[in-house]
């Protein structure tokens, strides 16, 4: 499994010269095995989609927060003649296709879905499920209005999605769960321990407590994302370094992991 961090900033797309090295696009990861790409969310960062040859191409949303789609129209492949497969978990309610909508639809955005070139299925996911002979399972996350954890495993091999996920005491034990044995863990670190004290209830965790979930879990490596859009590349690095191991890390833009 390859994974490339596309997008590491949370809540709104940041720009600038200090915020450089962590990069400011937002969420959107991607995995790629032998025959599939698997996008974890279409924040901006999804602009920066490498080639991806002819692998199938799948978009799992952990939740139709803006910054996790804002990229989606200006997805490279969105403008090809591709089969693009987007994922989302409907509740009963708010279909898949309808999350999308209300963004790329007017007056939000001038065109819908069907003005691409793409040949866009929006489908409403029950976890688990496969993409081809890749497994994804998944638990909801405590985020306002929801969100999905997934959990990608191709030939024994696994990496954890969890952003936008505020750390309780029920739901940790939900994720430590999912988490168990994992290659990888992205997780949502986007407060300090201080800023999640006035913050609690929006939906976000804290560096540290993604060490501790690392470790409950026994996941081999843990890289911090949703970077809060006020935290510039001194202030990341200074959060960096208080949990900083050779297996742990802030994410950063463009960094690419390979899983053996
Ligand atoms: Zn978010
Ligand atoms: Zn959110």
């Amino acid at each position: 499994m390859k994974v490339t961090i596309l997008g590491a900033r949370g809540s709104v797309p940041t720009d600038g010269k200090e915020m450089i090295e962590y990069g400011g696009a937002t969420s959107s990861v991607l995995i790629e095995t032998e025959e599939e790409a698997i996008f974890l969310d279409a924040g901006t960062g999804i602009l920066k989609s490498p080639d991806i040859k002819d692998r199938n191409i799948s978009i799992l949303i952990s939740h139709p927060h803006a910054d996790h789609l804002l990229g989606l129209p200006f997805f490279p492949y969105i403008n090809r003649n591709k089969r693009i497969n987007i994922y989302s978990f409907a509740d009963g309610k708010i279909t898949t296709a309808e999350q999308i909508g209300r963004y790329l639809s007017p007056p939000l955005w001038p065109c819908t879905l069907d003005d691409y070139p793409a040949d866009i299925h929006c489908i409403d996911m029950t976890l688990p499920f496969t993409v081809g002979n890749v497994n994804v399972s998944g638990i909801r996350s405590n985020h306002p209005g929801g969100s999905t954890i997934f959990r990608v495993e191709s030939c024994n091999r696994s990496v954890v999605y969890a952003t936008d996920y505020e750390h309780s005491t029920e739901a940790d034990a939900k994720l430590i769960g999912l988490c168990e044995h994992a290659d990888l863990l992205l997780y949502d670190g986007q407060y300090t321990d201080d800023e999640y004290e006035l913050k609690k209830g929006f939906g976000h965790s804290t560096s540290r407590h993604g060490s501790y979930i690392m470790k409950e879990s026994n996941a081999a490596m843990l890289r911090i994302v949703h970077h809060d859009p006020l935290h510039d590349d001194r202030m990341l690095k200074a959060m960096e370094d208080e949990i900083r191991s050779q297996s742990v890390a802030f994410a950063r833009e463009g960094e690419v992991i390979c899983i053996q």
